[in-house]
């Protein structure tokens, strides 16, 4: 089954002499299958993927190791899956060897260091993979299915539903369509080239040129860049001018701008032949006869759980309530009777015929409750503090923001805290407080970016008493004249430590 599904996908799809399968995992069978039918063409495996077999594959059972040895060799294997280039995998290939346990070692040259091509981040862009190196959209794609098409659904019901979600996917796909083209960008481009590519590409595209394009550090040219290729992971992944490529061609004074040099999978024109949005419409297949297809609803006997039926029951009752609230007051009083009759008859006991007549029947033990089965959850990782193969997740350093890039009420929070203190500044912010000369800290205590040329430091005199004023303007005099100018590895130590602004970035 799996070679006929592979070979109908050759035959429809893969024209193409190269093409990167991606697979979400290391599956033998189908690895030989795809191997066999595309021999040209190279195997790439979702990274999500490789690093969650680590994951189960490397633990203290199964290999008979000690947890510390386990993470480590993890934190290995983690940066080997990263590596940008082979010489990067060799590297740290050699130190794993050195360090790692014995079965660790044999597991990983038995089962992965043939095949790194597949796996290895830097390597996969050899295959032109788009930069992309999981297969999260197809992932996306089957949670869309899943969300609309219930668990247990018959075929005619799931029919009906995938056709809904690829509905809503083919008029979510051709509104971007329509939005490219009709929209136009508000700011001009100034330069000539940037324009020019602005115009040949798609804006997804163009977005990745253009950092190569606005990079204009020369040094940066590598030994198999030529003015129309280039050996960087970049250009390989993406089959789009690298800024090795542009910086050859300025170094050797040849225009930026050449078509030639991007693939035409990226242009507009290729892009506006290749939607559906842009084609004449299809003509219906006249069928020589209507095939009639019956299929036999599936009597819905499960039992609603006391959750389901209070859903569905709170769906009726709000639309009830929805209906009351239009209706004139004199129909509403007698509605509103009737429903507490109807509220009353509910709460009876039932005395009606069917299975609950019979007393007996209510009578049950707690053993014989069904609960349903748990529905295992997968395609995430699991928890909030661990990565993919099984390390804590390393906290992310916080960016410092630019002083200019802050919000106005932020700027003059953070004059005011460096002329006084927080404390200061929560009751200016939440009491209308009026700054006092008091409050004032001495010149040598006050932050020394106060003096920078951004810093406006009329924004806070509304905030200030007159005699306040008057010493902000003493402790800025007496700061000026005693500068103390500093090495950059010494700013840290001097300056307070404040991890959120940065005037000199
Ligand atoms: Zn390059």
């Amino acid at each position: 089954m799996l070679f006929t599904y592979w070979e109908c996908q050759k035959n429809t799809r893969l024209a193409k002499e190269t093409y990167a399968l991606r697979y979400p995992n290391k599956d033998l069978k189908e690895r030989s299958v795809i191997k066999s039918l595309f021999p040209t063409s190279r195997l790439v495996i979702c990274l999500f993927h490789t690093l969650r077999t680590f994951n189960r594959e490397i633990t203290c059972e199964k290999l008979g190791i000690t947890p510390d040895e386990r993470d480590s060799s993890k934190k290995f294997i983690e940066q080997l899956c990263y590596c940008k280039n082979e010489k990067e995998y060799q590297e740290i290939h050699t130190i794993f060897l050195s360090q790692a346990p014995h079965q660790v070692q044999m597991y990983f040259e038995k089962n992965w260091h043939d095949i790194r091509e597949e796996w290895v981040t830097g390597l996969t862009f050899q295959s032109g993979n788009f930069l992309n190196t999981t297969n999260n959209r197809l992932e996306s794609f089957n949670s869309k299915l899943k969300s609309v098409i219930p668990f247990f659904s018959n075929l005619s019901e799931f029919f009906k539903q995938l056709f809904v979600v690829i509905k809503c996917v083919r008029s979510e796909r051709d509104s971007k369509t329509i939005n490219l083209v009709q929209k136009l960008p508000t700011k001009k481009i100034e330069n000539s080239d940037e324009y020019k590519y602005s115009m040949l590409l798609t804006p997804y595209a163009f977005n990745y040129l253009k950092k190569g394009l606005s990079c204009t550090n020369k040094t940066k040219i590598l030994e198999g860049t030529s003015l129309t290729s280039c050996s960087c992971a970049f250009y390989n992944s993406m089959k789009l001018p690298c800024k090795h490529i542009f910086n050859k061609r300025r170094a050797t004074n040849h225009s930026l701008y050449d078509e030639d040099i991007c693939d035409k999978r990226w242009t507009r024109n290729y892009y506006y032949k290749s939607q559906v949005i842009f084609k004449e419409p299809l003509k219906l297949c006249e069928a020589v006869r209507e095939v009639p297809i019956e299929i036999q609803e599936k009597k819905n006997t499960r039992l609603l759980s006391a959750n389901e039926k209070f859903r569905k029951a709170s769906v009726k009752a709000s639309k009830l309530a929805e209906l009351l609230s239009i209706s004139s007051q004199f129909n509403y009083e007698r509605r509103m009777n009737q429903l507490e009759q109807i509220i009353k008859n509910v709460n009876q006991p039932s005395t009606s015929s069917g299975p609950d007549k019979n007393p007996t029947t209510n009578k049950f033990k707690v053993a014989d409750i069904k609960l349903p089965t748990k529905i295992k959850c997968s395609g995430r990782p699991k928890g909030a503090t661990q990565t993919t193969i099984g390390l804590p997740i390393r906290k992310k350093q916080i960016k410092p923001i630019p002083y200019n890039a802050h919000n106005y009420l932020h700027k003059e929070n953070l004059i005011i805290e460096w002329l006084t203190n927080k404390t200061v500044v929560n009751k200016v912010r939440k009491d209308k407080y009026l700054i006092q000369s008091k409050d004032i800290k001495h010149y040598s205590d006050v932050f020394n970016g106060i003096i920078e040329n951004e810093v406006d430091i009329n924004t806070v005199k509304s905030y200030c008493s007159n005699d306040a004023w008057k010493k902000i303007i003493a402790v800025l005099k007496q700061k000026k004249k005693n500068i103390t100018w500093c090495r950059k590895k010494e700013k840290e130590s001097i300056r307070p430590n404040r991890g959120t602004h940065n005037l000199y970035e």
